[in-house]
């Protein structure tokens, strides 16, 4: 591969999300080599290619910070289609990750699928094999027999939990994930299904070959719980409280926002009239609690839950609860790529990491529905679409 100049408008770089005015960067080997402020004046014979992008905006590869690969809401029943085969989830995964990549995601954070669906297709990805995001995954999503989880296997008892940790861990997981509680429709009390013991026992798994754990949690006891057992990031968060937005930031834990489940309304006419009008009627709460995370200054991703070519909405909405647009936009790019551990492959535009980059019509500093706009996708150097 021959190295690349890509000239735009604006370059919104570094760790910092620094707006670059008439700015180009060089790309040699997949890799950001170098980053230039005065694109007009560049000796001509810089690089073997010249994509000059006129007056987009180009902004890091996004990261979905909570994806499952073969769930899909945009298709009819899709939570029953979980129970579907190992073939075809394997298929629903490949075009979803194909869909999920020209929408300017380049990297995926997958908190479970079954058969460890997400595992395979990040190796085949890796390979160049299938075409889609990068994966950070969890393989095989750990619930109770008794709790919430439509992605997830039941488990009873600490030595199940560690039974399946210890697979997914030899099977090469990038972190373990855990249910805890409900989805949505879930007050005045929110159950939660997993035992202190369970969760301290898949932490401790985790912890002893230096991968992080994750935990589907949207509020109550069992946040509470969540933080006592040291889980790294609370996917969700939907009902948490002021007093426990404090202690997620003194504790200095992740948390991903999925914001359409409760506020996106075509998405909840997908669910059982209950939960439907449950959720209506607690859109309220659950818009309020989240503000309040966001103004407790908690450090967050932001993910589409399956929501496929959503993470733009998903962004809007957090900004709409009250974040500023470069916290959103570090949420799907520099922070993203912290919670998954990855800041020093992807996730900014900075010399020495992965060129993924996606063009867009629009500055997303100034206005955060310019990430809807995508005009082009690259990842690792290479054009996706353009
Ligand atoms: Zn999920």
């Amino acid at each position: 591969m021959g190295t690349t100049l890509i000239k735009a408008k604006t370059i919104i770089a570094g760790q910092e999300l620094t707006a670059k005015e008439n700015a180009a960067l060089l790309i040699d080997n997949g890799k950001i080599k170098e980053l230039y402020n005065d694109a007009a004046n560049l000796p001509s014979n810089l690089a073997d290619e010249v994509i000059d992008l006129g007056d987009k905006t180009l902004i890091p590869g996004m990261i979905d910070c909570h994806n499952h690969l073969a769930l899909d809401t945009r298709l009819e029943n899709h939570l029953v289609k979980m129970n579907d085969c190992e073939a075809e989830q394997t298929i629903r995964a490949i075009k979803t990750m194909k869909d999920d990549l020209v929408s300017g995601v380049t990297t995926s954070r997958c908190l479970g699928d079954r058969f460890y669906v997400d595992v395979t297709c990040r190796q085949a990805q890796k390979e160049g094999r299938i075409t889609g995001p990068k994966l950070v995954v969890s393989g095989i999503g750990m619930r109770a027999s008794h709790g919430h989880g439509y992605v997830g296997m039941p488990h009873n008892g600490p030595e199940e939990f560690r039974k399946t940790a210890r697979e997914n861990i030899a099977r090469g997981v990038d972190f373990l994930k855990v249910f805890m509680t409900k989805v949505i429709n879930a007050t005045p009390y929110i159950y939660h299904f997993l035992t202190p013991e369970e969760l301290n026992v898949v932490v401790q798994e985790a912890r002893s070959v230096g991968i992080s754990t994750a935990c589907h949690c949207s509020g109550g006891q069992g946040l509470d719980d969540c933080v006592k057992a040291g889980i790294d990031c609370l996917e969700h968060v939907y009902y948490i409280t002021e007093k426990q937005v404090e202690t997620v930031y003194n504790a200095d834990r992740w948390v991903v926002y999925t914001p359409s489940y409760a506020l996106n309304d075509e998405l909840l006419f997908k669910f059982s009239p209950q939960d439907r009008e449950g959720s209506l009627r607690e859109k309220e709460i659950i818009c309020s609690c989240l503000s309040k995370a966001i103004s407790g200054g908690l450090k967050f991703g932001i993910g589409t839950d399956g929501i496929h070519q959503g993470l733009a909405q998903e962004a809007q909405y957090i900004c709409d609860l009250g974040a500023d647009n470069k916290s959103v936009l570090a949420g799907i790019t520099v922070n993203a790529a912290k919670l998954c551990s990855i800041s020093d492959k992807t996730g900014s535009i900075t010399a020495g990491l992965a060129a993924d980059l996606v063009a867009l019509d629009g500055n997303p500093l100034e206005d955060i529905s310019a990430l809807k706009k995508v005009s082009a996708v690259f990842q690792d150097g290479n054009t996706i679409i353009r």
